[in-house]
């Protein structure tokens, strides 16, 4: 990541920075006490940026590279982050996921891994109803850690704006972390088997991994005899991206970028607008449109090409490679029947957006024990269905966007180290949706390699 020396500065309404606020938001909280959401935007306005603009000018030239062919894009993590989340073991355990997956892809598909967490940040979620009942009583919905809390209380569901400022605390000191491992030395690539150290003799995919780690291993041993050793080996590029939900948040933390006079979420360097919140004349969208972070757009399997062309007009007016990500999330049972529509629009309109696929959200379903889950079968029929589509166009395949943790929970059913829907209760620990993980994100992994250079 690059060092910016310039200091950006908070916007005024001049700047267009605020014009998301005359339109309709859906999926925002109702905050009870006004002053209090004033004080903390006041607050927020005031911090320092967690990322530099020109971490996501940077961000974009990769995405750029995956929008011409020539890299692939893995963007991971939890559903939602929570605060009591933000430990060091469960933050190293999803960048070790993370780069273990990376270098099954970057090894065995044999292409460059643009890697972006859904980490520091992702802590707003939007909801299909806006309360829940249990035994008779109703109270509000959980809406991410950044709104309301998960026990189901009065006290605990009632939106408090705090939480915002928690917000930034929490994946400042998330970030910290990140860029700790990722520059200081845990990410060497020499630390490809310590990656795997905790995991390997209990695991299928772990024996896997192991065996693709001796081999890069065997690599690096050559270039090194014959005297190369590239500082790319030693650090790795990891950004961050969130869902920009709460628009009173993302709006505080946008800066004008004193090199270019431009606007910057600065809260992450990736920020996407999801199914819920992406109608053309709402706010979202003209927030998104204002600032020059790389965008993602979550396109579900009502989207229409209709809708995708005017969006790339939206928020890609210039057709710049790299703006624009769609993260497609149509469901197994669809992606063959509704993606090729929409790819075939958009290229023949000649917008070189970034293609990605999302195989969580369209297949989901609730368990007879109640347990909200996922078929990893699923998840990789998606996939599967995916690269077919790319395949048959001409198009290039882009990346995947995964709901992943490093822990061993049990909250997606089937992979190799196969969990049941009888073990869903074991260790179901989301706040939201069921997420991969470790062993079932390495073998998806392990598969998309293949698909890749297939
Ligand atoms: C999510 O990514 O967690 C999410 C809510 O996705 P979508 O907007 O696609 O439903
Ligand atoms: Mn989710």
């Amino acid at each position: 990541m690059t060092d910016s020396p310039h200091l950006e500065t908070t916007p005024d309404d001049a700047t267009g920075a605020r014009s998301w606020r005359d339109l309709p938001a859906v999926q925002q909280p109702e905050w009870p006490d006004s002053q209090a959401l004033r004080d903390v935007i006041a607050e927020l306005e005031s911090y320092p940026p967690l990322v530099f603009a020109g971490e996501c000018d940077q961000l974009t030239e990769r995405l750029a590279a995956v929008a011409r062919g020539e890299a692939f894009l893995l963007q991971g993590g939890d559903c939602a982050e929570a605060f009591d989340g933000v430990s060091a073991d469960h933050i190293r355990n999803k960048l070790k996921t993370m780069l273990q997956m990376s270098a099954v892809l970057t090894y065995a598909g044999s292409v460059p891994v643009v890697k972006v967490g859904r980490i520091a940040g992702q802590y707003s979620k939007p909801r299909s109803k806006a309360t829940e009942t249990r035994d008779g009583v109703t109270l509000p919905v959980y809406r991410g850690d950044s709104v309301n809390g998960f026990a189901f209380t009065p006290e605990s569901r009632r939106p408090d704006p705090r939480r915002l400022a928690r917000m930034y605390h929490a994946s400042a000191s998330t970030l910290n972390l990140v860029r700790a491992f990722t520059t200081g030395g845990y990410a060497d690539l020499r630390q490809v088997h310590a990656w795997n150290r905790d995991f390997v003799r209990s695991s299928p995919s772990g024996q896997r991994y192991e065996a693709l780690a001796r081999e890069i291993d065997r690599a690096m041993n050559f270039m090194n005899a014959c005297g190369v050793d590239p500082e790319e080996f030693r650090t790795v590029e990891f950004f961050s991206s969130h869902e920009g939900l709460i628009l009173d948040y993302e709006s505080a933390l946008t800066r004008v970028d004193s090199r270019t006079g431009e606007l910057y979420d600065v809260s992450g360097h990736m920020i996407w607008i999801g199914e819920r919140t992406r109608q053309l004349d709402h706010a979202h969208i003209e927030f998104a449109s204002r600032i020059r972070n790389p965008i993602g757009v979550k396109l579900g399997p009502t989207s229409t090409a209709e809708d995708a062309l005017q969006l790339i007009d939206r928020l890609d007016p210039e057709r710049t490679p790299g703006r624009l990500t769609f993260i497609t999330r149509m469901g197994a049972d669809k992606v063959r029947d509704k993606l090729p529509t929409l790819i075939e629009k958009v290229s023949a309109q000649g917008a070189q957006v970034v293609w990605i696929c999302d195989p969580m959200h369209g297949n989901t379903f609730e368990a007879a024990s109640g347990h909200k889950t996922r078929r990893f079968d699923d998840v990789l029929d998606e996939v599967k269905g995916f690269f077919e589509v790319h395949k048959g166009l001409g198009t290039h395949p882009g990346g995947i966007h995964v709901e992943l943790t490093g822990d061993d929970v049990t909250e997606c059913v089937g992979g190799g180290d196969e969990i049941f829907v009888d073990d869903l209760h074991q260790r179901y620990e989301t706040a939201c949706d069921p997420r991969l993980n470790r062993s079932q994100s390495l073998d998806l992994a392990f598969l998309v390699a293949e698909m890749y250079r297939d």
